[in-house]
């Protein structure tokens, strides 16, 4: 790991992440859902942002972007598939391309499912992923725009990702996530014992994000599809794990 990661809080319970290089003096700002509390994190580490990610074209993740730019000469980055509902875009981006922030290269991974053109951005080399509304910790973010088998397809790109690498995504929900996941998955003893250092970091005031995929693995139902007591739990034994995360997704949805 080289890169600096900064967990950004934002409005009632997104996250924005500022990834700075410390060779290069390079930083970039991972969505914007408002300004202030980005330009503040900026000033108090003495950082310039010089390029922004954008995960997907929801107003809780580009809404600050303006007033940032006021500010930072930054270069604005995000998918081709949505340009014409994003921001204006400096560099457009898809699956396959990347991005660099001093000689670290990030993957782009279309994670759409939540929107249609929803990207994460993957940095092998410093092991972090942002997933922003795809992959979330103990959750993903509800299907809005696409269908479920292409968030299954999505979830499992990222899970394939090496169980080491740091999931940093873009709400605060992971108490309720928590709540959810028992219901699906009650006698998972990880689940169990992730849910008491959820509920313990909540009550001292503290973020549950980032997390690491090799306990999304473990714990967080959505990816879990396969598992056979989760199946069993669901009455769907040897159902085929894209209709079981679709169930899944479904009694999230009513909870
Ligand atoms: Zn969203
Ligand atoms: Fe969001």
């Amino acid at each position: 790991m080289t890169l600096q990661i900064e967990t950004i809080p934002c409005l009632s319970d997104n996250y924005a992440y500022l990834v700075h290089d410390p060779v290069s003096g390079e930083t970039v700002v991972v969505d914007v859902p408002e300004a202030a509390p980005i330009l503040d994190a900026l000033d108090s580490k003495g950082w310039t942002a010089n390029q922004v990610l954008l995960t997907h074209h929801h107003f809780d993740h580009v809404e600050g972007l303006p007033e940032l730019l006021k500010h930072h000469a930054a270069k604005v980055v995000g998918a081709t598939a949505d340009a014409h509902r994003l921001p204006p875009l400096d560099i457009a981006v898809a699956e396959g391309d990347t991005v660099s922030i001093g000689i670290e290269t990030g993957h782009v991974i279309d994670v759409s499912g939540h929107t249609v053109g929803h990207i994460a951005f993957h940095f092998p080399e410093s092991s972090v992923a942002f997933t922003a509304d795809s992959l979330m910790a103990l959750g993903c973010g509800r299907v809005f725009e696409g269908t479920m088998p292409q968030m299954w397809e999505s979830l499992s790109k990222l899970a394939s990702l090496p169980p080491q690498t740091t999931i940093c995504s873009g709400h605060e929900y992971t108490q309720t996530n928590a709540r959810f996941a028992l219901t699906i998955d009650p006698d998972n003893p990880a689940l169990i014992s992730r849910v008491g250092a959820i509920e313990t970091a909540r009550s001292k005031g503290q973020p549950t994000v980032p997390s690491v995929l090799s306990d999304e693995l473990a714990t967080n139902p959505f990816l879990r599809a396969a598992d056979p007591a989760i199946q069993a739990h669901l009455n769907m034994t040897g159902a085929d794990p894209a209709d079981v995360f679709a169930e899944i997704r479904l009694r999230k949805d009513r909870f």
